[in-house]
């Protein structure tokens, strides 16, 4: 007997979810792909329990009560960008944050800072800062693997990727390949938010568009490298638009099979162009984990990122689809802790990670980067 046939928990269901939801139930515990409609049905829908319940069904199945985590350390390496986002507090502006670069020296010097904690994975992000030339790119990869061997470096988003090309004046494929020989494991999949026509041009029209950032996609899986996928909510974009983008990623997935997890990204208002538009909420952040998790089956994971929607929701998030919570991760220039400004520090130690995952009912599981599980050789002395 199936669980859709158990009439106990078909009861559950209707409970939860009401008479009108019923064929979604059944499509979810038989495990078929919901279209785009009844992704639609559920992003409008105010029922958050009964979509939370739905998406614990499908994390449950996949991962048990395992909640992964990772030991990983963040590296921002400049925030002069040309692109002008009007989403962004990142970047170097007049009244905001002040332009830098980071040397080599600096990078190995924050490496350095932290080589008491073992890291697996080193996240390196900046914006597109077009006096770094091509070398700068390949020497930091470089830089990292030379200072901490072993980790897994996962860089660069999609947009960066187009510039680095630039730079470079080399053929895609060929480009890829030098990053990826110079120490590059997988992309953190950002610089598109949303994969919408209108949010585009009103948000970030200097940057590539949608079907710019899936070739480029296509061309990182080509390359033999693993991406992950995010999306950025909480701004101008409709339910319909996220629903949207769920399903063209979930299509490009199909194709290339190079993602591995998705993470939805709250939006912080504080110090971009777009101050007027309210924080998310709780309610908003646990909607948009459940409706990745119910959406993308085809990928493996979803993430909820504590250092955009607190610890806080992140514990909760565990019950409504999330078996992800990233990773204790030390500094993190891309926003501000809301209340302290200025503040970059943005720790959670291994045992506040585990007492995070194990306050909120789930089995924390060390992971690296291709979520292989780290074993306890790798533990550190309590206090970090
Ligand atoms: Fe630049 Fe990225 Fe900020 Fe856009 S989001 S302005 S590309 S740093």
């Amino acid at each position: 007997m199936t669980v859709a046939e158990n009439t106990g928990v078909r009861k559950i269901a209707e409970n939860m979810l009401g008479a009108d939801w019923m064929d979604i139930y059944e499509k979810v515990e038989a495990g078929q792909r919901l279209s785009y409609e009844e992704g639609v049905r559920i992003a409008l829908s105010p029922n958050l329990g009964g979509m939370g319940w739905l998406a614990n069904l499908v994390r449950e199945k996949r991962h048990g009560a395992k909640a992964y985590y990772v030991r990983n350390q963040h590296i921002n390496y400049t925030n002069i960008c040309n692109k002008f986002c009007k989403f962004c507090s990142f970047y170097a502006k007049k009244g905001g944050p002040a332009p830098y670069e980071m040397s080599l020296q600096t990078v190995r010097e924050r490496l350095l800072q932290h080589m008491d904690v073992p890291i697996t994975e080193v996240h390196m992000v900046g914006g597109i800062n077009p006096r770094l030339p091509y070398q700068y790119y390949l020497d930091l990869l470089r830089t990292v693997k030379e200072t901490r061997p072993g980790v897994h470096i996962k860089a660069f988003t999609m947009v960066e990727i187009v510039e680095i090309q630039r730079q470079a004046g080399k053929p895609l494929a060929e480009t890829l390949q030098e990053l990826k020989e110079a120490g590059l494991d997988s992309l953190p999949g950002g610089g598109i938010e949303i994969l919408s026509e209108r949010v585009h041009s009103e948000l970030f029209d200097r940057k590539l568009d949608g079907e710019g950032w899936m070739d480029v996609a296509r061309a990182v899986a080509e390359a033999g490298l693993t991406q992950y996928a995010t999306m950025l909510y909480g701004h101008i974009e409709t339910p319909q638009e996220r629903v949207e983008h769920l399903v063209r990623l979930r299509e490009l997935q199909d194709e290339t099979g190079h993602f591995i997890t998705m993470t939805p990204l709250a939006f912080h208002p504080e110090g971009t162009e777009l101050e007027h538009i309210p924080h998310t909420t709780g309610y908003n952040d646990l909607r948009s984990i459940a409706l990745c998790r119910l959406m993308l089956d085809n990928f493996s994971h979803i993430k909820s990122f504590w250092i955009m929607n607190t610890p806080q929701v992140t514990q909760t998030a565990l019950w409504y689809g999330a078996d992800d919570v990233d990773g204790t991760v030390h500094e993190y220039e891309i926003t501000y802790k809301d209340d302290e400004p200025g503040n970059k520090r943005q720790v959670l130690t291994r045992p506040q990670m585990i007492r995070m995952i194990e306050e909120a009912g789930r089995i924390p599981v060390e992971r690296d980067s291709l979520y292989r599980e780290v074993g306890a050789e790798a533990a550190e002395p309590a206090a970090v």
